[in-house]
């Protein structure tokens, strides 16, 4: 009976793994794909309908996070934290697909970062649907259980819910999705996709999380350095997102946080314009979150802007 059951989920493993390198594939024959209108089964062309302009062209005035240090959850050493979140379209794209929420609760506070894909408006309505479905697991269930497990559960229901509006519109959209859970004196951290969590303390820089996208896996093999990844034309190939169908692996990671060290959450727009070197100048030379996550866009949107481009830098203090 249990060689049965191994054998089963060896079988369902293969599979997934089978249907990620038929999509890998197809990203890398088509890899202008994602950008086109949805396709119908029928082979009929869809254009998704803006159900939601409310983030389209985002003034950034209106996206400021306050920093709420009164009402932050307070960590050992009579610290807390202090937060900031910004997102812009960048230079070259029409609309915005990213997506963020700082999020203050009883059980401690999130952070997320969702960069959707799709095409039209499908990665928009992907990234918030994921950041919404996530953020409501997150707050029903976080203080009852392993914060780890609550955030892992989250995004698997993120995922689903991607999964099922992208099968009712006959969509491919999908997203990245990154979410950080401030909790007493720890941070614990959920990734899926190419979007990224750092932790930046005493004159360092360290990236948390991995990126799921082939470039970095070509690093991984030797076979690539950081630098020809990050300016790769097709470092947006990712093999792994929210919105796959098959099993979901969700990477999770957990930082102590200590008193002047910050984290920083952000999308490809930021870290594909901007490297991990000139972020850590900014954090040294600016001890305001505000003026830090605006430092970190305008510098973005000053090496070029290609991309959306979302920061949320949260420092304890
Ligand atoms: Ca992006």
């Amino acid at each position: 009976m249990a060689m049965s059951i191994m054998q089963e989920r060896e079988r369902a493993m293969m599979q997934g793994w089978k249907k990620c390198l038929e999509r890998i594939f197809m990203k890398l024959m088509h890899p202008d794909r994602h950008e086109s209108p949805a396709k119908a089964k029928t082979g009929e062309t869809i254009v998704l309908q803006p159900a939601y302009t409310k983030r389209l062209k985002p003034d950034p005035a209106e996206v400021w996070q306050e920093p709420r240090p009164k009402q932050s959850k307070p960590v050992p050493e009579e610290t807390s934290i202090v937060w900031c979140g910004l997102t812009d379209t960048g230079r070259v794209r029409t609309h915005n697909e990213d997506y963020f929420s700082c999020i203050d609760m009883r059980q401690g506070s999130l952070f997320l970062v969702a960069d959707g894909m799709g095409g039209h408006d499908a990665g928009e309505v992907a990234s918030r649907i994921a950041a919404e479905s996530a953020a409501r697991e997150v707050r029903a269930y976080a203080g009852t259980g392993d914060p780890k497990t609550v955030l892992e559960l989250a995004v698997l229901q993120a995922n689903a819910d991607v999964l099922k509006e992208a099968n009712s519109k006959g969509s491919n959209m999908g997203t990245t999705l990154n979410l950080v859970l401030v909790a007493g004196d720890k941070a614990y951290i959920a990734n899926v996709g190419d979007s990224r969590s750092y932790w930046i303390e005493n004159g360092t820089i360290k990236r948390i999380t991995e990126d799921h996208s082939l470039v970095e896996k070509l690093v991984s093999l030797g076979k690539m350095t950081r630098e020809e990844a990050r300016k790769h034309p097709k470092s947006n190939v990712l093999y792994r997102t929210i919105g796959s169908e098959g099993p979901l692996t969700v990477d999770l990671f957990q930082v102590l946080l200590r008193k002047g060290g910050s984290l920083l959450l952000c999308t490809d727009g930021l870290w594909g314009e901007v490297t991990d070197e000139a972020m850590h100048e900014i954090f040294k030379t600016e001890k305001d979150v505000k003026k830090a996550c605006a430092r970190l866009i305008r510098t973005a949107n000053e090496n070029g802007g290609k991309d959306n481009i979302t920061a949320i830098v949260v420092k304890v203090v």
